[in-house]
């Protein structure tokens, strides 16, 4: 089970530079008490689970920077601002022969984001509509193998 929060960069701005898993004891009690706020929410919402948590961790910002080299660790890559979406460079295509750009900050947010990225990437690299090439494909799927009645509710909601 995972709870995601918000939490502003400048509440652990004073461990970067620190390394992972010796960032220190201000550190470590900063998250013991976040840890503890978010536990108190999962349990509000569901009691049943108080006393049954085995394990529990907690990522913050530097988690994410640490992991993943986000510089503020912004989980959902950049900001999401008109600005983001008016940037002519932030696309697949750049000006260098033969390098692409990928990933969820060439297309929006999160997993899904970052796979639509992925699709946009192959058709400016094979200069094709991988778009309507994959949603050709998946009506072909549909018609050979029929959602079963859960998955089609699952796809529906
Ligand atoms: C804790 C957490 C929970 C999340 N939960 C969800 C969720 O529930 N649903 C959802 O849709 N999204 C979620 N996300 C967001 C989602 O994971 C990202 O939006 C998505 O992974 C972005 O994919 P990406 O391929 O663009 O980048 P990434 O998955 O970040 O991949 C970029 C890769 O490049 C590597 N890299 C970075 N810099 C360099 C470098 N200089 N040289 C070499 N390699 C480098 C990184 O190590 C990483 O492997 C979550 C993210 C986090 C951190």
């Amino acid at each position: 089970m995972e709870v995601v929060t918000l939490a502003p960069y400048a509440w652990f701005a004073e461990w970067d530079g620190t390394r992972w898993k010796r960032r220190g004891e201000g550190y470590d009690a900063r998250k013991k008490d976040l840890s503890e706020r978010l536990l108190e929410a999962l349990y509000d919402q569901c009691p049943q689970l108080r006393g049954k948590v085995a394990f529990q961790e907690l990522s913050t910002p530097l988690s994410t920077k640490h992991f993943a080299n986000y510089v503020r660790g912004e989980i959902y890559g950049l900001e999401h601002t008109p600005m983001r979406f008016e940037q002519k460079w932030l696309r697949p295509r750049t000006p260098i022969k033969g390098l692409y750009l990928t990933g969820a900050d060439v297309s929006s947010a999160g997993v899904a984001g970052a796979l639509f990225g992925g699709v946009l990437t192959v058709s400016s690299i094979l200069l094709r509509d991988m778009v309507g090439a994959c949603t050709k494909r998946a009506k072909a799927l549909k018609k050979v193998a029929p959602l079963a009645e859960p998955e089609r509710a699952a796809t529906a909601a």
